[in-house]
């Protein structure tokens, strides 16, 4: 059926210019004998009327303690709005538009409000419209249970929408549409030369979105891998190629044995607003250890880069959780240091599996900008380190210089 899945992040419909431009995009594909599925997120960034971000702190006003429940409610109505002005303006261009919500375009869900996962999609409404010549406008980042409840999907989770519908219609390709021109070696706001991948695979797309790069939510990454679905990454305000993301590992099999070889690194990612905690403990006993991990899972605290010593135990946690977990430690009676505000810088590669030298020349060139590494950890094809959140602009560029990524 030729199905073509078109995802719409915020800034792309912030504008009736640009709304104009999106639909353009969409009657393109139609006109090219595809059919066209478009997916939107709300109107705008933080602060921007029917922006999510406005909608909670108005929901918040009236009161504070409401119920995840209500709170979905809310929040699902950025898309309602969005998809409804989006599918008038292609109706004004001359096309038939049938605009959404998550529950009307069959998404169905769990009950997790706020983070619920899709359990199964009714293809029904949106394949109906598709055989009648129209284009069907839904509403990303929603859904609703079996009982009729709306849902939201978690933050990213429009891109999540494009991937679930993009699985169950069994559509060519998934294009998610943004503000940059495609997966790029590091974030464009923080390196100015950094560079356009033209093409990369799932493993290292997810570690990049799973480490901070904004630019594709890590489950849709995942629900693509699964269903072996093409994403491609494209701006909404360019004609740029973009970035193709699938299972190509884009080298076969060859050998790196030197930690100097060229195209090494594939890209550098950050995540802001980490707070590192050390932990001390007494005694080396297994029980306490356990003890330990019991409490925080209790208390729905996940951890990172662990490091775990006899005499103590060095981790992250996002900093929304920070204040939780003090409280937990402190009426579990247990010393600890606290260091806010940090960031964690990840080198990502699958070609530096197994290869030397690649820590030393990371460590090298963060001491030429001073900075100082408060912790790192490593995977097959990552290496991240913690730093100051002060830190984090000179140590992505100083990174991003040091493996050659603008070339
Ligand atoms: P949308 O609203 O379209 O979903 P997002 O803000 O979620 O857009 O994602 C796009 C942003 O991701 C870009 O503006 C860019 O600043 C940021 N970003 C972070 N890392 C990267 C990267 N490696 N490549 C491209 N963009 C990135
Ligand atoms: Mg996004």
């Amino acid at each position: 059926m030729n199905i073509i899945i078109q995802k719409f992040g915020g800034t792309s419909v912030a504008t009736e210019e640009l709304r104009e431009r999106v639909a353009k995009k969409v009657i393109c594909s139609k006109e090219e004998g595809k059919a066209p599925v478009v997916v939107v997120s709300a109107i705008g960034r933080s602060g921007d009327p029917y922006a999510t971000d406005t909608l909670i702190g108005l929901a918040n006003r009236a009161f504070k303690e409401q119920s995840s429940r209500e709170l979905d409610m809310i929040m699902a109505c950025g898309e309602v709005i969005s998809a409804v002005i989006m599918a008038n303006t292609i109706k004004a261009l001359g096309y038939e538009a049938v605009a959404l919500s998550g529950l009307q375009a069959g998404i169905i869900t769990d009950k997790y409000h706020g983070d619920a996962e899709v359990v199964q999609v009714d293809c029904e409404p949106i394949l109906n419209l598709i055989k009648e010549g129209k284009i069907p406008v839904v509403t990303g980042f929603q859904g609703a249970t079996m009982t009729g409840d709306i849902t939201t999907l978690g933050r990213g989770g429009s891109d999540t929408t494009a991937a679930i519908l993009g699985e169950a219609l069994k559509a060519d390709i998934v294009e998610i549409y943004t503000d940059v021109d495609g997966v790029m070696t590091a974030d464009p706001r923080l390196v100015p030369e950094a560079k356009v991948i033209d093409n990369i695979c799932y493993d290292e797309i997810y570690q990049m979105a799973e480490d901070g790069a904004k630019v594709v939510h890590p489950r849709a990454v995942e629900i693509a891998r699964r269903g072996s679905l093409t994403l491609k990454i494209k701006n909404t305000f360019s004609d740029a190629p973009g970035t193709i993301i699938n299972g190509n590992m884009g080298f076969k099999g060859s050998s790196y044995r030197n930690a100097n070889e060229d195209n090494l690194l594939t890209a550098i990612a950050h995540k802001n607003g980490i707070t590192q905690f050390t932990v001390s403990f007494n005694e080396d006993s297994v029980e306490e250890s356990e003890k330990f991990m019991n409490e925080l899972t209790n208390k729905h605290i996940s951890i990172d880069l662990i490091n775990f010593f006899t005499d103590r135990k060095v981790f992250t946690v996002d900093e929304k959780n920070a204040e939780k977990l003090e409280l937990l430690l402190k009426s579990l009676g247990y010393k600890f240091k606290v260091t806010a505000g940090c960031s964690k810088i990840t080198a990502i590669g699958h070609k530096i599996r197994g290869v030397p030298g690649v820590m030393a020349r990371i460590v090298k060139a963060l001491a030429s900008q001073d900075v100082k590494i408060l912790q790192s950890s490593d995977s097959h094809t990552t290496i991240s380190c913690l730093v100051k959140q002060s830190d984090m602009e000179k140590a992505v560029n100083a990174l991003h210089q040091e493996f050659n990524l603008s070339r």
